[in-house]
């Protein structure tokens, strides 16, 4: 994707991050990796649902800001994206959203890495929890470099979810399906309690994974507390 239409795109993005109340007020932050040394980003302090194209803000793989770069800084989270874009040379995108409900579980200390929904054991897999980290420090970083090897998505302790995509609409998609997943699991939690699928259909569910276009293997640890 050119420069031009991956600053339209991340625009859309964070309009509809913002719209869906993924983030509120100047939270979250979005980002592209347009070559191996260029990453597209927010802003600091900007408000996602009103941001435009020409306020997006270009670095290098270190976060330092290129000379063409016009417009403010970029956000002081971006040093984890640059993290998953080091750590995984497959991820093209990066986005970094407080959503209300996957928050709350974090929140409440209660786990969303179970085998219950086909959709999100096909698409993401396991969905980890990063241990808490002060935000905007190092500490964040550090937190999520292990998950990052291996998961797409992960939940960062009372704070948020870190989503790496092929593009940017592959990273947003994942943030809307971990959003709905939490959802979900909430409804059921209130209904009584998650009832997850047995070793049995997952390990069915594991062997079409390649249908939804999915090369990268899930996480040893997730397959084999399924299927045990
Ligand atoms: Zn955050």
């Amino acid at each position: 994707m050119d420069e031009k239409n991956a600053r339209k795109a991340l625009v859309e993005v964070c309009q509809l991050a913002y719209q869906r109340r993924y983030i509120c007020g100047t939270e979250g932050n979005f980002s592209v990796r347009l070559a191996d040394d260029v990453v597209l980003t927010t802003p600091k302090g900007a408000c996602k649902g009103r941001v435009q194209p020409e306020d997006l803000v270009l670095t290098n793989i270190n976060g330092e800001l290129l000379p063409n770069s016009l417009n403010g800084n970029p956000s002081t989270e971006l040093a984890m994206h640059l993290t998953a874009y080091n750590i995984r040379p497959d991820i093209k995108a990066v986005v970094h959203a407080h959503p209300t409900c996957a928050v709350g579980f974090t929140v409440a200390g209660v786990a969303l890495d179970q085998a219950v929904l086909p959709e999100v054991i096909c698409t993401l897999g396991s969905i980890p929890t990063a241990s808490y980290a002060t935000p905007s420090t190092k500490e964040v970083s550090d937190s999520i470099e292990k998950y990052v090897k291996e998961y797409d998505v992960m939940m960062m302790d009372h704070h948020g979810a870190l989503c790496l995509g092929s593009d940017i609409w592959d990273a947003f998609y994942k943030l809307e399906t971990l959003e709905h997943y939490a959802e979900t699991m909430l409804v059921a939690h209130l209904l009584g309690g998650v009832k997850p699928l047995s070793s049995e259909q997952v390990r069915k569910l594991i062997a079409v994974r390649g249908v939804y276009g999915l090369a990268r293997p899930l996480p040893q640890e997730f397959v084999a507390r399924s299927t045990n």
